[in-house]
């Protein structure tokens, strides 16, 4: 018999690895957490992924794209440059992806964080503009964050054909790309790039978690505990951990901001 195959992250795995500030710490050690979100067409995306990723610990978010005036009517502490990821100062984690589009300028913003030495989140739009050799070729971590439909397009496959065989598929993924691959769904599951470690299962979340924009929300907080310093296979379980454990707290219908306002509480939860 060889290792297990899953491992379903814990309550006590969580506490230990979610970062706490001690006296010394500032808000550059807590990390700054880059957002490259949004468009024209979809302003929600960006101000939802950077709501996210300010309640998860960074010590900042910076904010890169042209939903700049969305993002800081929503959140005025927001560090916010109307350019591209390499116009925007230093980050310790990009986000990537979220309300992007897809069109030239969401490519400039895909492979200008792509070229960064930073781990890179990418999701949603920008999951449609990955060349596996780019993702392959990076020295430092990636993150993919796809739902069933968009891993199935990553894979060439039909939707139904992920959703028969998710722990395949998120494997094969993680493998592709030499990717660590969160790949959503009623449960979650996290696959590391070796294959050598166990995918981590967690089935926190609800069913109210189906609705419109709660993926950006749980890109920026995975994104704020990759600038953190999680590595990257902790980072995303805990990120979906907590996000499932907020829409619970927030107890029935909700929307993606609802989840992104109940993270602290579910962040209290598990310490
Ligand atoms: P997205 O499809 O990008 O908007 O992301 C949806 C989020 O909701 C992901 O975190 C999913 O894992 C979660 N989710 C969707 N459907 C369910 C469900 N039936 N039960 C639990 N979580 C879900
Ligand atoms: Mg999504």
């Amino acid at each position: 018999l060889g290792a297990p195959v899953l491992e379903a992250l814990q309550h006590a795995d969580v506490a230990a690895l979610l970062p706490r500030p001690g006296g010394e710490s500032d808000k550059y050690r807590r990390g700054v957490v880059g957002v490259a979100a949004g468009s024209a067409r979809y302003p929600g995306a960006a101000v939802l992924a950077v709501s996210g990723a300010l309640r998860a610990g960074a010590g900042a978010v910076r904010y890169a794209g042209p939903g700049g005036e969305a993002v800081l009517a929503r959140h005025p502490e927001v560090l916010v440059t109307a350019g591209s990821p390499h116009a925007a100062g230093r980050v310790q984690a990009w986000v990537v992806g979220p309300g992007l589009g897809d069109g030239a300028d969401a490519r400039t913003t895909v492979s200008e964080a792509l070229a960064t030495d930073v781990p890179v989140l990418v999701d949603a739009d920008g999951l449609r503009m990955l060349d596996p050799r780019t993702v392959r070729a990076r020295t430092a971590p990636t993150v993919l964050t796809p739902h069933a439909g968009e891993a199935a397009a990553l894979l060439g496959r039909v939707r139904e054909d992920v959703e028969a065989h998710r722990l395949d598929s998120v494997r094969e993924l993680a493998a592709r790309f030499g990717a660590t691959v969160l790949l959503k769904g009623s449960t979650t599951l996290v696959a590391d790039p070796s294959g050598e470690t166990p995918v981590r299962v967690n089935a926190t979340g609800t069913a109210w978690l189906a609705t419109a924009g709660s993926g950006d929300v749980l890109s920026g907080l995975c994104g704020s505990l990759l600038a953190a310093g999680l590595a990257p296979r902790d980072a995303a379980s805990c990120a979906a951990y907590l996000h499932g454990l907020a829409a619970r707290l927030a107890q029935g219908p909700l929307s993606a901001m609802d989840v992104a306002e109940a993270v602290p509480a579910a962040w209290r939860n598990a310490m």
